[in-house]
């Protein structure tokens, strides 16, 4: 490892190509891994920054208007381009007979979809909303802060008893725990499944299938890290969905900026054009690859730390074989799921005195034995964590 410094200030280290800043981290400052704040593939857009710069002039994308002759008028040709060519990259979804349905993030398009599955009659009860536990914290918050006489948060699909209509998320690969899932509502009434499969993607698991469910929504912000361009996109099969999520979002925000769409869709037109030119360029100019390897590196650091804390226990993965990469993969979640070992009944509560914070069990329906940690922060909270986590004794 050689330490250099850059402009004469903060000094840097280089591990496998990458620059990683050494760490600022005091004895009494926080290691933040309570978000999942995906700014891990930076070192990424640092490498092909130029190729990745967007000029917008004054005069340009000024309309609401996108693409008049869309169902989803407010998605520039540019951006439905863009992200059919992922998909068609990635291989991991049947986007033929869809519609495409952006939104501003898909934080957006869950409201959008909550209120386009919900039946219209007023005389309906709420529909029920539920997700297995444990299930992406969000989601119970998002159904239920507009209190709305459409739908209401009912909690665990597995434990869902009612012989009454309703939706089920089912998220997978799952946020907080990584695992590969399927519906889990065993009931008479025929539900509506939302897939999010904001982690479908072959940096964080094998790419087995190529889903073609009626809901599947996707973001951007877990896919290139690009959160803050609040660009995520939904397949819907019924027109008469996709069109009351349309309306959702004309309300709610008049479509979506299309600066951000456009940065968006030069971000994939990257990605794919390195797939395309392949052999005349090294695997670490290939977004998944490099994203990938950095995942794994993680991953294989963090369960050294694991290991020697004597503290925790971590969901194990399944491996199989990724039709993208064309190599049998373990899976490399973006978030670690720790279980606490007997004797510990908050783990939360554990790494706060460690000066780790995560997001404890509760807020994902289970119990305060587990912990929710980012894998992917920066290189420098990352290295703390490990660090940390590998002092972390139990007294
Ligand atoms: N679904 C899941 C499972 C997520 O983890 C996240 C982000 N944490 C979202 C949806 C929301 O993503 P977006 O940034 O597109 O709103």
């Amino acid at each position: 490892m050689v330490v250099s410094p850059i402009n004469g200030s903060s000094p840097l280290s280089h591990s496998n190509g990458r620059t990683i800043p050494l760490s600022t981290f005091s004895r009494n400052s926080f290691v933040n891994v309570e978000k999942g704040d995906p700014v891990a593939f930076r070192s990424y857009w640092e490498k092909v920054r130029d190729e990745c710069t967007v000029e917008i002039k004054g005069d340009e994308w000024m309309s609401y208007l996108g693409d008049t002759n869309n169902l989803c008028w407010y998605m520039v040709p540019q951006m439905r381009d863009a992200i059919l060519r992922l998909h068609n990259v990635v291989g991991n979804v049947v986007t033929k007979d869809k519609f495409l349905v952006l939104g501003t993030g898909s934080s957006q398009l869950y409201q959008a979809l909550l209120y386009a599955l919900s039946p219209s009659e007023s005389s309906h009860r709420p529909i029920n909303v539920v997700a297995a536990a444990p299930y992406y914290s969000e989601y119970k918050d998002a159904t239920d802060i507009l209190q709305s006489r459409l739908f209401q948060w009912t909690g665990d699909a597995a434990l869902y008893d009612k012989d009454e209509p309703y939706i089920e998320v089912v998220t997978s690969p799952n946020n907080p725990d990584g695992t590969l899932r399927v519906p889990a509502v065993n009931s008479r009434v025929e539900g509506k499944i939302i897939y999010d499969l904001a982690y479908y993607w072959p940096q964080y698991t094998p790419i087995t299938d190529q889903l073609d469910h009626d809901v599947m929504v996707f973001t951007f912000s877990k896919c290139t890290g690009h959160a803050g361009s609040r660009i995520g996109w939904a397949f819907v099969k019924d027109i008469e969905v996709a069109k009351k999520m349309i309306r959702f979002t004309q309300l709610n925000s008049i479509g979506v900026s299309r600066e951000s769409q456009i940065r968006a869709a030069k971000m994939i037109g990257v990605i794919c054009d390195g797939y395309k030119i392949l052999k005349s360029i090294e695997s670490d100019h290939l977004f998944f690859d490099y994203s990938k390897r950095l995942m794994k590196e993680r991953w294989e650091k963090f369960k050294t730390a694991i290991e020697k804390s004597k503290v925790f226990t971590l969901t194990k993965y399944p491996t199989s074989y990724c039709h993208f990469n064309k190599d049998l993969s373990e899976q490399y979640p973006a978030f670690a799921w720790l279980k606490c070992v007997e004797g510990i009944k908050d783990g939360e509560s554990y790494l706060e005195n460690l000066k780790i914070r995560t997001r404890g069990g509760e807020r994902f329906g289970v119990s305060s034995k587990y912990v929710r940690v980012s894998m992917i922060g920066t290189d420098d909270e990352f290295n703390e964590l490990c660090t940390r986590l590998s002092n972390a004794k139990r007294e």
